[in-house]
């Protein structure tokens, strides 16, 4: 059996332990750092993020406004975001010479719009400063020894190390451990998913995009924003940010559920009721089909109208009281039955992970154990899709590497 001793181990090559790593030699070179990865490879989820793209951080300017993304973390992560938030983010890519862009809605990503930049960035850096990087190395267990050490085991392998750092993201191997030792997991539950509809009719129209409020019946979950029609159901930004706001109600669902959408955002149905009523009588004369009204395309009006039940030859003159009634309602709330959920495939992240009332957020140090640390998805902490994810990662990394620069 190998046995080797470092100043710290960071468990997991992924985004938090790379930037872990890197601040803490950058800030003292003469620390023996080691980052432990089961894999073959390392930063395989900066590899596929945004699309191939990494979706690095978002440009939302104020701290109060950024942690509103984070359906779990939010309180947490305002002091943190303090300490090293966004801006902050961009300088420290910026410094290494890594163009970034900022796209209309606020994504950050470098400006060579591929991930292997920053990949290539990680590994050159980590090899300029001698950290360990040591592959195939799952990690089966970590104890405190006798000479309060930590003892970390891999299959073949033991490793001490004064101090430990965990970023093993939402490995579940490693959340059994802590919970053996003391520490509290809140149940983790997939977040940022798409809601399966079979509906052959809203099916037909994929490709629409609109914006909507989206709300999901018997709670109080609701989201405004852009729906995407899609060949399964809805996907779209409002849905992945619901989907992520409702992670625990909806997996308790077993993704069962009504969602009911406002096609036109905030108008109640007493306003609909009279908006069309105004219509028909400016309108008189028009085709109620052909003639789509409220800035919906030809597509989605004869998709609604065909809901509402209001025959194709109809013109505005000739509807009924109930034809107007029904296309209110139809207008303001048409429901749909949402069976089951599928992976958005740009980003996804787990909720759920070590209870945050366990760490010090100061020092991201656990309240538990001493000279045991946190970052990242391994924390009960996610965002919605945007780059809230990686700031995450790179925030609780950075505050990881200040407790631990001075050895
Ligand atoms: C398809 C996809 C696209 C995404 N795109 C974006 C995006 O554009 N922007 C954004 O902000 N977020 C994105 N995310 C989310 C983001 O990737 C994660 O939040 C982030 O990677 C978390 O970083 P982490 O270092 O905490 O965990 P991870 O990146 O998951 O890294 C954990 C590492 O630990 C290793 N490990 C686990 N267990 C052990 C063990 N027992 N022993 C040794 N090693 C172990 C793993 O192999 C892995 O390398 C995306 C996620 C997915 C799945």
């Amino acid at each position: 059996m190998n046995s080797t001793h470092f100043d710290t181990i960071i468990i997991g090559g992924g985004a938090a332990g790379f930037f872990t790593a890197i601040n803490i030699k950058e800030k003292n070179p003469n620390l023996k750092i080691a980052i432990l990865e089961r894999g073959n490879e390392v930063l395989q989820k900066v590899k596929i993020s945004g699309g191939g793209r990494c979706n690095l951080t978002n440009a939302v300017a104020e701290i109060n406004e950024f942690v509103k993304n984070y359906p779990r973390g939010k309180k947490e992560l305002r002091s943190c975001f303090q300490q090293f938030g966004n801006k902050e983010t961009i300088l420290w890519f910026e410094s290494k010479s890594i163009a970034l862009k900022t796209e209309p809605d606020g994504r950050v990503f470098p400006k060579s719009d591929t991930s292997q930049t920053i990949i290539d960035y990680f590994l050159t850096r980590a090899k300029e400063l001698k950290i360990n990087i040591l592959l195939k190395q799952n990690v089966e267990s970590f104890t405190k020894s006798s000479n309060n050490n930590w003892e970390i085991k891999t299959r073949d392998a033991t490793f001490f190390s004064e101090k430990l750092v965990l970023t093993t993201g939402s490995n579940s191997k490693i959340w059994q451990i802590l919970e053996d030792i003391g520490h509290q997991i809140v149940k983790p539950v997939p977040s940022l998913f798409t809601f399966n509809i079979e509906d052959q009719k809203l099916n037909q129209l994929m490709g629409i995009s609109q914006e909507v409020t989206i709300r999901i019946k018997g709670t109080s979950l609701m989201q405004q924003g852009n729906i995407l029609i899609t060949h399964w159901g809805l996907s779209g930004p409002a849905v992945l940010k619901l989907s992520a706001f409702g992670a625990v109600n909806l997996s308790e669902t077993d993704y069962t559920f009504t969602l009911m959408v406002n096609w036109l955002k905030d108008n109640t149905y007493d306003q609909v009721i009279e908006k069309l009523k105004v219509i028909k009588q400016n309108q008189a004369k028009k085709n109620v089909l052909k003639n789509p009204q409220f800035g919906f395309t030809h597509r989605l009006w004869e998709y609604l109208i065909q809901l509402a039940q209001i025959p194709e030859n109809l013109n505005f003159a000739d509807t009924s009281k109930l034809h107007l009634q029904n296309l209110a309602q139809v207008l303001t709330n048409t429901n749909y039955s949402v069976s089951g959920k599928s992976t958005f495939k740009d980003e996804f992240v787990t909720a759920g992970g070590i209870d945050l009332k366990e760490v010090n957020f100061k020092t991201m140090e656990s309240k538990l154990f001493s000279n045991l640390f946190f970052a990242g998805e391994i924390l009960n902490i996610d965002g919605i899709t945007g780059g809230f994810n990686f700031q995450n990662a790179w925030t609780g990394a950075w505050i990881v590497s200040e407790s631990i620069k001075n050895g």
